[in-house]
């Protein structure tokens, strides 16, 4: 039987999302829960804010109480981290923005980048770099 069924297409709100690296499922998955995953191979990263689902893939949904940290792209999050390696949160930035018109969490960013490296497969829930991510918080911010 052929059905039409979309892999990268998150189940609760319908909306597509990216695969994300088995690593970053090891990373911020708690251990009892990585346990019970068959594998943690091939999982999809659910960005919408109002969605309850953080990875899922057919017939395994993984929720915020699953994770060790906070997802913050998710509405109920708080702080709201944007950038895992550096610590930074739309908190920070929106403080920032108030206070002196801009911010230079791009700059602190990029520059952290280059010379200690991030982490992102181990630290951020997407398992990719975060400046994409900040570029828009600030941009909404602004
Ligand atoms: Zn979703």
């Amino acid at each position: 039987m052929l059905s039409f069924y979309t892999k990268d297409v998150c189940p609760i709100c319908k909306d597509k999302a990216k695969e994300v690296s088995p690593i970053t499922i090891k990373s911020l998955v708690k251990n009892e829960y990585i346990k019970e995953l068959l594998s943690i191979e091939d999982f999809f990263y659910c960005q919408t804010p109002n969605c309850e689902v953080i990875y899922f893939k057919p017939n395994e949904i993984i929720k915020q109480e699953h994770l060790i940290k906070e997802v913050g792209i998710k509405e109920w999050s708080s702080p709201k981290t944007v950038c895992y390696c550096f610590n930074w949160t739309k908190e920070k930035i929106s403080d920032e923005i108030s206070k002196f018109g801009k911010t230079n969490a791009i700059e602190d960013i990029s520059g952290k980048m280059n010379s200690i490296g991030c982490d992102c497969e181990h630290q951020n829930p997407s398992g990719k770099c975060c400046l994409k991510d900040v570029k828009k918080v600030i941009k909404e911010l602004s």
